[in-house]
């Protein structure tokens, strides 16, 4: 049975470096160089067995999962991701379950550029905590708090995919074969959207990654805005395989306005940058979906066949849980 430094040296001392890694894993500390004029963004998730994802779930479904949530954050407030340090409890040392839950993490890694710099790794039920860093230029992170009356509210890809997802997985609906891979990916494996999150720097008042639903992430917008919202049930972008799947009305609101897990961006744009943020996005290829205003009175409304939707009577509640 490997010790807890075999499996540090094995598994999660990475090949490469970052010139800005002054020391990475090894010592009791990692040292780590923010480019002049710029903030340090930090934020941390924690995945457990059982609680955020089945106990059957692949290592590297776990892996991927774990750093994309914390991927998100970082897009969400428009930084750069640039290291992050894993602390991780282990059943038991599971050699195959390290080599592909490491690979796994190792490759998500490598495609934003972002190094492990840290971690610890102890003995117990299985849980995941990683801790990410990113930058921006000083100033100029999206926040929650700064959407005016009158901005555009959007979001990118598509909502209440992942929610279908575990709605069939636990067997309270049937799909069809052809859309399980699509939508278990989007349960599994959410994209984070960290391009998106770097071009609205430049345009968004205030921005969100939807993690617990829409009207609960966007509530958080504008409670910290202390404004309040209109949407448009018809406009919030849906999937293909989401409409193939799913006709019954009663379970297409709540799910499209409260299921979690997307982890898509939900933000707000000035009137007077929509034209021009609208361009750059087509030119970018990148999907996003204007779905209402910000108004002057306090909550969220969803407006759906010219009535405002009834929170409360779709089952909200079940879908917060
Ligand atoms: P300490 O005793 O100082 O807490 P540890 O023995 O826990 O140090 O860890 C030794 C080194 O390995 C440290 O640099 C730590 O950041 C790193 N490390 C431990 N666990 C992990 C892990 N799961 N992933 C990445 N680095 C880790
Ligand atoms: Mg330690």
């Amino acid at each position: 049975m490997p010790s807890e430094f075999d499996i540090i040296r094995q598994y999660f001392i990475p090949t490469e470096s970052r010139a800005d890694v002054i020391l990475g894993i090894g010592d009791d500390a990692a040292i780590l160089s923010v480019p002049e004029q710029h903030e340090l963004v930090q934020s941390v998730d924690t995945l457990v067995a059982g609680v955020h994802f089945p106990l059957e779930t692949s290592p590297q479904d776990i892996a991927y999962k774990a750093l994309a949530v914390n991927l998100s954050d970082m897009a969400a407030m428009g930084a750069e991701p640039a290291w992050f340090t894993l602390a991780i409890s282990l059943p038991d040392a599971d050699e195959t379950w390290l080599k592909a839950f490491s690979e796994s993490l190792s490759k998500l890694a490598q495609e934003f550029n972002l190094q492990l710099v840290g971690g610890d790794t102890t003995n117990g039920p299985l849980t995941i905590s990683i801790t990410i860093n990113g930058f921006v230029v000083s100033g100029k992170s999206l926040t929650r708090h700064n959407a005016k009356v009158g901005d555009k509210i959007y979001v990118s890809g598509t909502l209440g995919d992942a929610a279908l997802a575990l709605m069939e997985y636990q067997g309270q609906c049937l799909v069809q074969k052809e859309s399980l891979v699509y939508l278990r990916e989007r349960l599994n494996r959410p994209t984070a959207r960290i391009e998106l999150g770097l071009l609205l720097r430049e345009y968004a008042s205030s921005c969100i990654d939807v993690s617990d639903g829409l009207l609960a992430d966007l509530g958080h917008i504008t409670e910290r805005s202390r404004v309040g919202a209109r949407i448009n049930f018809e406009e919030i972008p849906r999937s293909e395989e989401f409409n193939l799947n799913l006709t019954d009305d009663a379970l297409i609101t709540p799910l499209i306005l409260s299921g979690g897990d997307d982890y898509e961006l939900c933000f707000t744009i000035p009137l007077d940058k929509q034209n021009e943020f609208e361009t750059i996005i087509k030119e970018k290829n990148i999907l996003v979906t204007c779905i209402g205003e910000i108004e002057e009175a306090a909550g969220v409304r969803c407006i759906k066949n010219n009535q405002v939707v009834d929170v409360k009577e779709m089952g909200y509640q079940h879908f917060t849980d």
